[in-house]
């Protein structure tokens, strides 16, 4: 029997589980629980951690999961590697569909870093304008560089103090456009960008302006992760299903 455990907290996912859905492919939703409210979806969900690689292995087993998509975040690192080695561990089959790259064109000026402090290190020692757009977890980093400006987009305003005294924030949710990124640079004389590559059209005008105004991005790529199956479209992954036969039962009818 197929039963998908879908590991969401993306757009992707949500995507993912309409079609999912439409086609009477049979699949759990999973959640983190990160947030006070998830978008509900129009699938089966379940909300919070499995227990670390065990306890995701033990899930798979009891809940007789025939196949895993991995479609967290590309920087939700610790849960991708637990859906490895818990899918190694009972030989379930696992795809990880996540947003392409970003890329570097001729006209940009990045850098690349493999992670936070790196990108902390990789900036200049005098005083400069930082815009920091890379959520809320790691700001506390920077706090060692006390002699830059940081300006801190956010999605929620924060519940406590920001860990940065020489900061200020913006509360916004994408999707951003390249006139809005641009113009808060320069209201705000930007001199460099620190950006996770996460990909994904939303989140890249802030790019798009810092090749317009000729500012460096310190680009902190993808962590590291074995090996696995990646697709980057919903089509992707169902053709990855349709090869590890999976279908839509006959007789579905698809967008109704
Ligand atoms: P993480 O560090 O990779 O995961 C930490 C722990 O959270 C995991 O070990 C697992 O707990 C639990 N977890 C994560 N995703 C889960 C899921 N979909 N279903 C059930 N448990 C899950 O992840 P994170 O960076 O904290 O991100 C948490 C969630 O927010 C992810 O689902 C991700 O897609 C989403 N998100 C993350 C980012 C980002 O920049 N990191 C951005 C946007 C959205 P157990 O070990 O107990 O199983």
């Amino acid at each position: 029997m197929t039963r998908l455990l879908l590991l969401g907290g993306t757009s992707e996912a949500s995507q993912l589980a309409q079609r999912l859905a439409q086609d009477a492919i049979g699949a759990i939703f999973s959640y983190a629980g990160r947030t006070r409210a998830p978008a509900s979806q129009p699938l089966p969900m379940r909300i919070g951690g499995f227990g670390g690689i065990n306890g995701l292995a033990e899930y798979i087993r009891t809940k007789h999961i025939s196949h895993v998509i991995d479609a967290t975040h590309p920087f939700a690192a610790q849960i991708s590697h637990n859906a490895i080695a818990a899918c190694a561990q009972t030989n379930t089959p696992l795809l990880s569909y996540q947003r392409a790259p970003w890329q570097a064109g001729p006209d940009d000026a990045w850098c690349h870093v493999p992670d936070i402090n790196a990108a902390l290190a990789a900036l200049p020692e005098p005083p400069a304008r930082i815009f920091l757009a890379i959520g809320k977890q790691q700001l506390g980093v920077f706090a060692r560089k006390p002699q830059h400006h940081y300006l801190v987009r956010l999605v929620d305003p924060p519940t406590t103090p920001l860990p940065l005294s020489n900061a200020q924030i913006v509360i916004a949710r994408g999707p951003f456009t390249q006139p809005e990124d641009t113009a808060l640079m320069r209201t705000h004389e930007i001199t460099h960008i620190i950006a996770k590559n996460s990909g994904g059209a939303g989140a890249k005008a802030k790019l798009l302006a810092a090749r317009t105004l000729g500012l460096p991005v310190i680009m902190v790529d993808r962590p590291d992760m074995a090996a696995r199956d990646i697709r980057d479209s919903v089509e992707g992954v169902m053709d990855w299903l349709a090869d590890h036969d999976v279908a839509p039962p006959s007789g579905a009818l698809r967008g109704v």
